[in-house]
C-alpha cells in the first residue's frame, strides 16, 4: 500500500462459463433495444442490486435522466476524487433539482490536502496511474463490493479501449456485471436526446471540453482533435482503468 492509498478488495469473483454465457446471450438480444429498455432490463434483473457510476458526462446525465423515470430510487455515485471542477459539482446539485436524484459522492479515504501532503505533493503529473488507481479504483472497487451490477455511459465510438463493450457483460475487474445502455449509440445521438430532452449537461462542454475528468488531467480540445484527446493530455495515458479490462 503507498502513501494514502486506499485499500482494494483483495478478491474479485470471476463469473461462471454459464453466467457469461447467458450475459453475452442478454448482450446480444439487447443490441436493438432502446437504452431505456436496457435500463429496465437492468432494473428487473437487478432490482437493489443495480448501481451506477457517473463522471457527469453527456451519458450520465442522460442515463439519470431514463432513470428518474424508470427507477429513480437506484444507487448511483460519483467518484469524487477532490479533483473535479466546480461545473461538474454544481451539475450535480442540478441534476438533484431537476430529478430528485441525489447522486452520492464515493470518496477516497483521504482529502485532496491530506494525500498531497502524504505524497510530498500532487501525484497526477508524475504518476496519474497510481493517482487514478488510489483515488478512482479503489474506491469504485470499495462500492461494486456490495452489488451485482453496475450501469456506466461508456459508447464503443469513445475510444479503441471500449470499442468490443457489449450491452451487458462480465466485469472481470470488479466482479460484477456491467451494463452499458449506450453502448452502441453515438456522440450525435446522445446530444440531440439531451437537446431534445432538455437534460442539464455540464457548462464545461460549450467551452470545448469534451471528455470532462478531474481538473488538472482535463483541457479543451480544438475542432478535428479525438473525442478524449483532453484526457491526460501529453502523456501516453488514455483511460483512468475503469473501463479497461
Ligand atoms: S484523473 Fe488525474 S487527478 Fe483525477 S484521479 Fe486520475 S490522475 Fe488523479
Amino acid at each position: 500500500m503507498t502513501a494514502g492509498s486506499d485499500t482494494a478488495a483483495s478478491t474479485v469473483r470471476e463469473a461462471t462459463a454459464a453466467e457469461r454465457e447467458e450475459l453475452a446471450r442478454a448482450s446480444r438480444s439487447l443490441e436493438s433495444a432502446s437504452p431505456e429498455e436496457i435500463i429496465r432490463w437492468a432494473v428487473d434483473r437487478y432490482g437493489q442490486g443495480l448501481t451506477m457510476a457517473t463522471a457527469f458526462g453527456p451519458e450520465g446525465c442522460l442515463i439519470i435522466h431514463w432513470l428518474a423515470s424508470i427507477a429513480p430510487t437506484t444507487y448511483v455515485f460519483n467518484l469524487d476524487t477532490g479533483y473535479q471542477f466546480q461545473e461538474t459539482l454544481d451539475l450535480r446539485d442540478r441534476i438533484a433539482r431537476r430529478y430528485g436524484i441525489e447522486v452520492a459522492y464515493a470518496r477516497p479515504g483521504t482529502s485532496v490536502e491530506e494525500y498531497e501532503r502524504l505524497n510530498g505533493g500532487p501525484i497526477y503529473r508524475t504518476e496519474p496511474d497510481r493517482c487514478c488507481g488510489e483515488r478512482k479504483l479503489a474506491v469504485v472497487t470499495r462500492v461494486l463490493a456490495g452489488y451485482t451490477a453496475w450501469m456506466s455511459g461508456i459508447r464503443r465510438d469513445q475510444s479503441p479501449d471500449r470499442a468490443a463493450s457489449p450491452i451487458v457483460g462480465w466485469d472481470h475487474k470488479f466482479g460484477v456485471v456491467k451494463v452499458s445502455p449506450l453502448a452502441n449509440w453515438t456522440k450525435a445521438k446522445v446530444w440531440d436526446a439531451i437537446v431534445r430532452d432538455n437534460v442539464p449537461y455540464n457548462p464545461l462542454h460549450d467551452k470545448g471540453y469534451v471528455s470532462i475528468g478531474c481538473a488538472p488531467c482535463t483541457r479543451a480540445v480544438s475542432s478535428g482533435e479525438d473525442e478524449r484527446a483532453g484526457r491526460w493530455s501529453g502523456s501516453a495515458k488514455t483511460e483512468c482503468g475503469l473501463h479497461s479490462r
